[in-house]
């Protein structure tokens, strides 16, 4: 392989079920690692996986037309506009392809950050530029900035953000997206909003809900979190047209598979079921802000579904935590990854495994191994 695959940092994903299961010999074990939907799949979109087993020997229709059609009523944008990928992953991995040249063009993003944007900029010899977070996990968007120049062809913010859970006032993303078309032309903002639906005031929060659709912005969404459809691997983006013409062009002819593309439309329409994952998710946040709080860990302020803490000073190592909520069958999320190892990142589970995350981390606080 070439020199700068061989040096890569593999991604980490949150530790599976099944690994636990067998590392400890638990029968029950409880994830709230990888930001997953607390209350499953949706049925309807189970239901239309299973009705369409028997279609498995067929190629998706190309393009995977209804969906794109379902997604731009969504967002009330043109369908021209709407691109689909295995995961939102897919989408920022052929973004960087098309756009930068290895050895000649650079990325910036914040430091930390969703792990697949220098990841992926690595494997595609991009050069890859940092720019701190605040202390507190806000973004200095003139900091970021400073890293443009003629080089610079991706701009990545999350928003609400990973693994903070901070989401800055959408008007702040849009003089972003102006600033950057005045300084570098060519270069593009990606917004990554995977979160994004999860925010108290989603329509006041969110750039792509405003309609107000910047020429150089990229909007990036998932099914993997509120839509509940992690394992079938399905994400979209609002491009600028042309952009989108030339993703179609680039993309492998099949990335999204038929049970994706048939579970994604209907878990579009099982409004139901959406509306209690953004219900439970919201609430199950609270409960867990609160409790964290009332064992006097520091908790960040999070519009996503998942929560950033520090365990109180004095109560042992944050990876001593994890650890001993790995030994009660509770998979959360370590930081080191993130350049973060004192931090902890829980996702918000159902009401029963939000209490029993609670509960043990009472008992380990209690008594630090
Ligand atoms: N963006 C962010 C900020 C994420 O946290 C994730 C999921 N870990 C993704 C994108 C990728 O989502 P998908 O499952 O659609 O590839």
């Amino acid at each position: 392989a070439l020199p700068r695959i061989r040096e890569l940092d593999a991604y980490v994903p949150g530790l599976s079920i099944a690994e636990i299961q067998q590392k400890y010999g638990l029968s029950q074990v409880i994830k709230m690692a990888s930001n997953e939907n607390p209350l499953g799949a949706s049925p309807l979109a189970q239901e239309a996986a299973r009705r369409h087993a028997p279609s498995l020997f067929r190629y998706p229709q190309g393009g995977n037309p209804r969906l794109v059609r379902a997604l731009a009523d969504l967002h009330a944008v043109d369908s021209r506009r709407v691109a689909v990928g295995n995961g939102s992953d897919e989408i920022i991995d052929l973004l960087i392809r098309m756009l930068a040249e290895p050895g000649k063009h650079s990325l910036a993003c914040f430091e930390p950050c969703f792990s697949i944007y220098p990841i992926q900029g690595r494997i595609a010899g991009v050069k890859v530029r940092r720019c701190p977070l605040e202390k507190d996990f806000s973004f200095d968007f003139d900091a970021l900035l400073r890293l443009v120049d003629q080089s610079t062809r991706l701009v990545f913010v999350t928003t609400p953000d990973n693994p903070s859970g901070y989401c800055p006032p959408r008007g702040a993303v849009a003089d972003l997206a102006g600033r950057l078309a005045d300084i570098a032309p060519d270069c593009l903002l990606v917004v990554d909003e995977a979160y994004m639906d999860f925010a108290e005031d989603e329509a006041g929060a969110s750039l792509l809900a405003s309609g107000a659709l910047p020429d150089n912005a990229v909007f990036l969404r998932t099914f993997s979190k509120s839509w509940g459809l992690a394992g079938l691997r399905l994400g979209y983006g609002v491009l600028p047209p042309a952009l989108a013409e030339y993703f179609w062009r680039a993309r492998l002819p099949f990335s999204v598979n038929i049970l994706a593309e048939e579970a994604g439309l209907a878990a579009l329409a099982d409004t139901a079921f959406r509306r209690a994952t953004l219900d439970a998710v919201r609430r199950g946040r609270a409960t867990l802000r609160d409790g964290l709080t009332a064992l006097g860990c520091t908790v960040w302020p999070s519009a996503a579904n998942f929560l950033l803490f520090r365990l109180p000073p004095d109560a042992g190592s944050a990876k001593g935590c994890f650890e001993a909520l790995l030994r009660r069958g509770i998979i959360i999320r370590p930081l080191n990854s993130y350049n973060l190892p004192e931090h902890l990142r829980v996702s918000v589970g159902d009401a029963g495994e939000n209490a029993a995350f609670l509960a043990a981390m009472r008992e380990i606080l209690a008594a630090p191994e």
